[in-house]
């Protein structure tokens, strides 16, 4: 096994395009309950993982989970 873990393979497919994914926790990996499909976009979702007992603003788009900036929150310098 000497593949990159935490990298997203894209599996191309004819006739695949409505499978859904399961959106990775963008902390720390973990599989969360939320499922995303080919076409579907999310901005500020918010994110709840499983793990970390934490909601984290996700933004996604081709699958793709990115950690959305909090303007309104105060952030937590350590
Ligand atoms: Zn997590």
């Amino acid at each position: 096994m000497c593949n990159p873990i935490g990298i997203i393979s894209e599996r191309k497919r004819g006739g695949d395009l409505e499978k859904n994914e399961w959106v990775l926790c963008p902390v720390c990996g973990h599989k969360t309950r939320v499922q995303i499909r080919r076409d579907t976009v999310l901005i500020r979702f918010p994110l709840f993982c499983p793990k970390c007992k934490h909601e984290n603003l996700i933004n996604v788009k081709n699958y793709k989970v990115l950690i959305a900036d909090r303007p309104d929150a105060k952030t937590q310098c350590r």
